[in-house]
This record gives structure tokens, sequence and C-alpha cells, in this order.
């Protein structure tokens, strides 16, 4: 069967990659994991070790043969598109422990199938997923560099973020035309209480022109109250939004 462009077909084939997705897991029997985009079942087959439990959303109906000889009793495939899932909803009967989230996604809907997870309030350990070079480096940006951004901050305001691993575009049949990386994505113990629906607007104003000053993206809210938030931690009237950290960003939206 010839690997979909369109539904972001780049299947894994080099172990080493497989086996350090695999592992960074860590799972236990009585654990489920749910791997989104199972393919040709590269990774699936090799999380059958940890002998738990397995989901996997599919949405290419035509891999229906090739994963039929991955199910087991504890391994089902679900051949629906991940970003009309309501996973809570699936997993509501199983009876597990801790909850996995891993997948090689197709890049093209990396930050909607993260965005549908986080709305999907699921507790989970670990997300771990494979991701575009270039996507992983702005979800892991520092404050102060290029890549630093409105998804950056909203990310890590949810998740501890790290690099699991670089991949090579020859680890893939067929090899994508750029770099990959394996990123693990731990959601923080306790969250800052927040109304995210907010807080991601105003975000989005704070970058809304990433050259520009703050304080112009931020028209039409209380200046004064900004302005002290921002000498209190010793930074410029004149600061741009890819100076300010996260925990500075949530003060300034908190007011406080
Ligand atoms: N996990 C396999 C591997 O590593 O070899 C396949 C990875 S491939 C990059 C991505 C997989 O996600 C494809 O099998 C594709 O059909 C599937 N896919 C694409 N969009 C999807 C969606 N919205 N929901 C579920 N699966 C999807």
């Amino acid at each position: 069967m010839k690997a979909k462009k369109s539904l972001g077909q780049n299947f894994l084939i080099d172990n080493i990659i497989i086996n350090k997705i695999v592992d960074e897991i860590g799972a236990n029997k009585d654990d489920l994991i749910i791997e989104i985009g199972p393919g040709r079942g590269a990774l699936t087959n090799k999380l059958k070790k940890y002998d738990c439990n397995i989901i996997a959303y599919e949405i290419d109906k035509d891999l229906i043969n090739v994963l039929s000889s991955v199910e087991d009793n504890k391994t089902k495939i679900i051949f629906k598109d991940i970003l009309n899932t309501n996973i809570k909803d699936d997993i509501s009967r199983i009876n597990y422990n801790r909850l996995f989230i891993v997948g090689n996604l197709p890049y093209y809907i990396t930050t909607p199938i993260i965005e549908h997870i986080i709305n999907q309030n699921l507790n989970f350990e670990k997300l771990i997923i494979m991701v575009q070079k270039e996507v992983a480096d702005r979800f892991m940006a520092k404050v102060h560099s290029k890549e630093y951004g409105y998804f950056t901050v909203l990310l890590n305001y949810f998740f501890d973020i790290s690099l699991v691993c670089n991949v090579k575009n020859t680890s893939f049949n067929p090899a994508p035309k750029v770099d990959s990386s394996v990123i693990l994505l731990k959601p923080k113990s306790e969250l800052i209480s927040l109304n995210i629906e907010e807080y991601k607007r105003f975000l989005k104003q704070c970058f809304s022109q990433k050259r520009k000053k703050l304080k112009n993206n931020l028209i039409g809210y209380n200046w004064d109250k900004i302005k002290n938030i921002l000498e209190k931690n010793n930074l410029s009237e004149n600061v741009r939004a890819e100076e300010i950290s996260g925990e500075i960003f949530i003060e300034i939206f908190l007011g406080k």
C-alpha cells in the first residue's frame, strides 16, 4: 500500500528510534496507552511489551488489513479521526491506573491535536510525540529567542517539555523533507487557576505583532497597572512580548 502524503504518512523504519519512544513511556501492566496514528503498527507492536491495554486511533481505513494483525485482546484499533474523538468517553469503561499518550503525528495537524488533547481534560502522565524539529524548537524555545511565541507560552503553562531525541529524515519511509524530534510533555502537577480562553486571547494579542512593543499590542488594557508589574520584574515599559517569561505573562494577565 502506498503511503498517503495527504495523511502525513511517513512510517518509522528505525528500530533505535522506535525503541527510544517506547522506552520513554515506562508503563506498567495496569496502565493504558493511547496511540495516535498507528499507521502500519511500527510503534504499536513494540508497545505490547508493557502488556497493558492499548487503544490506537487511525483515520485511514485502507490500513484495516495491516492493522488487524496488530490487534489482540489488549490492543484495540479504532478507525476514527482523533480530532473528532471524545477520548474520555472511549476510555471511560476501561479500568486503568495511569494514562500515557504517544504518537508519530501527521505534522500538519500537530497543534490541533495537542489543543484537542488539552481540551479533553484528560488526566495523563506523559504525552510523547514526534513533531517537526522546527516545531519542537518552538515549543521548547527560551524567552528572548526568535522561536519564542504565543504557543510556546501557552504550552509551557500546561506542560514541562523536554527533548527525547532528534530524528533524521532517513528514519522514515517515505523520508519527509524535514528533520524531526521526539518530545515529552509532562502535565504540570499544579496549574495556576485562570480562565484559559481569556488567557489565550490575551497572549494572542501580546504576540499579535511580534516586533512591536507590548504597549502597542495591548491597546485597551490598563497600561499603568501593567507598567507596575513590569517594573516590579525589572522590565522596561518598552518591552516586547518575546522578552517576557510565562510567569510574568500570568502576573500581567491576573493583574497582580
Ligand atoms: N505510527 C506510525 C509510524 O510511526 O510508522 C505512523 C505514523 S504517520 C506519521 C501518521 C499516521 O497518522 C498515519 O498512519 C495517518 O494515517 C494517521 N493519521 C493522520 N491523520 C489522523 C487523524 N486525524 N486521526 C488519526 N490518525 C491520523
